[in-house]
């Protein structure tokens, strides 16, 4: 780790504010719990002349609930979320997912805003300084070459965040703030196949919350992640599942995975058990159809055929798991 460099810190009270200060300043980064954010800093990955801190921003941690949805803000901690009746009850995936992250000193800082813009991680990018350029960096950051891949030009590290996931089963919305106005846009299309740049937010817009429908109450959800260390680790493979069935016959299922793809990806071709029951038969093609599009590269100290193995098993346990629940 390096001594953290010389950069201003501004700590906005309002949203407008905060994203009037970035002004698209490619130098300028906003910081939440910093648990990410810090250690990248301290590893001269992220090298910021300005952080905004957004810890002040109350509207940022707020838990709405309107007749049509709930609104998490994303300043919102995971530990909250974790905890949170209505979270647990109705989304269940959610808290799930916030209580599987690293552990409960992370869970306390860490937001749900900054699990969703997690950066990718890769075993030659997640370094020290010295450590990344005694490998002459690599093309992610600095380089010219991928370690993982080193014909091409594509970066291949894995999003690793837990919370994306289980809120895309539950078809999450997310709201942005720009220099003129907001947006809503589906969760799903805040990340792009590209392990550089995973993110379509622009520079200096900033996500502010997310939106859960309460038409998507009644399904049954679940998270579960497999890592090295039980007690810390970001995920090798981790794999949310929806579900809502009547007399045993489904009338939904939803899968999506992260740590195996630069993005989290929902898991397509799944509408074929609609209307049907899942016996053994259908949960080893479930496995299968997960095992597909599960695309896991060098990035990680564990084996991508590994990683691509346990996200089909994981995906085949939690539906097995809630067609019994
Ligand atoms: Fe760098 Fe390649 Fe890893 Fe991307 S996948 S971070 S380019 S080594």
């Amino acid at each position: 780790m390096e001594f953290m460099p010389d950069f201003k810190l501004y700590r906005p009270t309002k949203i407008e504010e905060a994203v009037k200060l970035h002004n698209g300043n490619s130098g300028t980064k906003y910081i939440a719990g910093g648990t990410d954010m810090i250690v990248n800093v301290r590893r001269g990955i992220e090298q910021p002349n300005a952080l905004i801190d957004l810890s002040a921003i109350k509207d940022l941690q707020k838990i709405k609930e309107n007749g049509e949805e709930v609104s998490i803000g994303a300043g919102v901690t995971l530990s909250t979320l974790a905890n949170e009746p209505r979270i647990k009850k109705n989304f269940s995936a959610i808290s799930d997912a916030a209580a599987s992250v690293a552990g409960p000193t992370h869970q306390n800082y860490g937001t749900i805003g900054g699990n969703l813009c997690l950066d990718t991680r890769c075993l030659f990018y997640n370094q020290s300084e010295w450590w990344r350029q005694s490998n002459d960096y690599c093309l992610k950051e600095r380089g010219s070459l991928c370690h993982v891949a080193p014909g091409g030009k594509t970066c291949f590290a894995a999003f690793s965040g837990d919370v994306a996931p289980a809120a895309l089963i539950h078809k999450a919305e997310i709201e942005i703030a720009g220099s003129k106005s907001r947006k809503r846009i589906p969760l799903e299309e805040l990340y792009t196949d590209d392990g550089m740049n995973h993110l379509t937010i622009n520079p200096g817009e900033l996500l502010c919350a997310i939106h859960l429908p309460k038409s998507k109450i009644g399904i049954s959800s679940t998270y579960e992640k497999a890592r090295i260390r039980g007690s810390i680790d970001f995920p090798l493979a981790g794999v949310a599942v929806g579900l809502k069935q009547k007399n045993k016959l489904i009338e939904e299922i939803h899968i999506a995975i992260t740590a195996v793809n630069p993005y989290p990806r929902k898991v397509n071709g799944l509408e074929k058990f609609f209307g049907k029951t899942i016996a053994n038969g259908e949960l080893y093609e479930i496995d299968e159809i997960v095992r597909r599009q599960a695309r896991p590269m060098r990035t990680t100290t564990v084996k991508p055929w590994y990683r691509r193995r346990v996200a089909g098993a994981m995906a085949r346990r939690l539906v097995e798991q809630l067609i019994k629940s």
